[in-house]
């Protein structure tokens, strides 16, 4: 008989929801991914590549050229340096890249911290290395890490942290503060860490996003990584990268290199030409996105919905506290059906959901689909 190694998994929440909303004909707001389309030049470009016949394996680490397009845009934008040939991953997704970064450098018994709700993927990583997820959950109502408590559950177990910023599912970003007493933390304790950045371009109200990569500690410790999914809006292209030290990049290859070997390739050259041709294109995300945000948060004006605008990330958090005692994945279900508007529970992404009426809306839609999908909510 087969013996589960995950056996409290089951199928995601994000497959759950997307198919739940495609079966009842409801507005799909669960899960995280732009119903618009992306840029028409880099859609020509793939189509370009492919038909010129780049369909045959890239190396390895990535295609040179896309590795040296994303030094250049770390050095752009985030004055960061980092060198393509020994330091940055091109990888099918950012889920991989957390994958291979865990599996990489966790054995038996190693304890990695995760902070309380976190992305689905991070525990499952962790328990397949045979590592121990120490769970530790996140400040109620603001969603900050209490420092102070997170030191407090670092064991001479201990080999990593992950973190993730801006944040999913609950749109909260680490002020620098935050990071930097991480980065003191990894200094002290000799601590991994993942962060993962993958929303790192859609921040709102003018807020900064800083990158683990600028903080000297965290840039010799960390496996940060990135998704072009969300920085260009092709989430199913499944393209990510990683940047990590020498030494780390150079153990998460190894794992990479038989998980996956390679990402696509023409998706790769896609992605190169698109970003030197356009390299501020990442910076028009967030007025495009905060718009959507607002859209959707000022059509719920006068509703029963208590909301604090998202600071980061595709995610509107909605409070329905004044409106029913329900569980939240229960809620999800029922209002997907009726008024039909689809949305993400947040007690999945806990392993001790606290009292808390939250559910998870992503405004990465056309415009019309909020307004629309606000006036039904609007209606409960
Ligand atoms: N991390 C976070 C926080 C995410 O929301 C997602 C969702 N897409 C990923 C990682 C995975 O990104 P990718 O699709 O590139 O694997
Ligand atoms: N990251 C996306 C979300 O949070 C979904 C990705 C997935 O379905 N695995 O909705």
């Amino acid at each position: 008989m087969l013996q589960s190694k995950l056996p409290a998994v089951g199928t995601t929440i994000f497959t759950r929801m997307s198919a739940l909303a495609q079966k009842q004909g409801a507005l799909n707001l669960s899960q995280g991914f732009p119903d618009f389309a992306a840029p028409e030049a880099l859609r020509k470009a793939l189509a370009r590549h492919a038909l010129e016949g780049h369909n045959q394996y890239a190396p390895m680490a990535g295609l040179p050229e896309l590795r040296e397009a994303i030094a250049a845009q770390l050095a752009r934008h985030r004055n960061v340096e980092c060198d393509p040939e020994s330091e940055i991953t091109v990888l099918p997704g950012a889920t991989e890249a957390i994958y291979c970064a865990i599996t990489a450098c966790i054995n038996l018994g190693d304890e990695v911290i995760l902070l309380d709700p976190c992305y689905d993927s991070y525990r499952p990583a962790v328990l397949l290395a045979g590592g121990v997820p120490v769970h530790i959950p996140l400040t109620p109502g603001t969603f900050r890490p209490d420092w102070a408590r997170v030191e407090a559950a670092i064991s001479r177990r201990t080999r990593m942290l992950v973190v993730n910023s801006p944040h999913n599912p609950t749109g909260a970003m680490l002020e620098k503060e935050d990071l930097e007493t991480l980065n003191a933390l990894v200094a002290n304790y000799g601590l991994l860490v993942v962060s993962d950045e993958v929303y790192e371009y859609l921040v709102y109200d003018g807020r900064v996003h800083y990158s683990a990569l600028q903080f000297d500690a965290l840039r010799a410790a960390t496996f940060a990584v990135f998704s072009f999914g969300k920085t260009y809006g092709v989430t199913g292209w499944k393209t990510g990268y990683c940047v990590a030290p020498p030494a780390l990049t150079a153990e998460l290859r190894k794992v990479h290199q038989f998980v996956c070997f390679v990402a696509v390739t023409p998706v790769q050259q896609a992605l190169a030409d698109f970003m030197c041709a356009e390299p501020d294109y990442p910076l028009t995300l967030a007025a495009l996105y905060q718009g959507k945000r607002d859209l959707f948060n000022r059509a719920l004006t006068g509703s029963p919905f208590r909301l604090e605008p998202s600071a980061g990330s595709y995610f509107q958090l909605l409070d329905y506290t004044d409106i029913t005692d329900t569980p939240d994945a229960q809620l999800c279900e029922l209002w997907t059906k009726d008024p039909g508007v689809a949305s993400i529970p947040i007690s999945v992404f806990y392993q001790q959901p606290p009292e808390q009426h939250l559910l998870r809306f992503c405004f990465a839609k056309q415009d019309a689909v909020l307004q629309q999908a606000a006036e039904r909510l609007c209606k409960i």
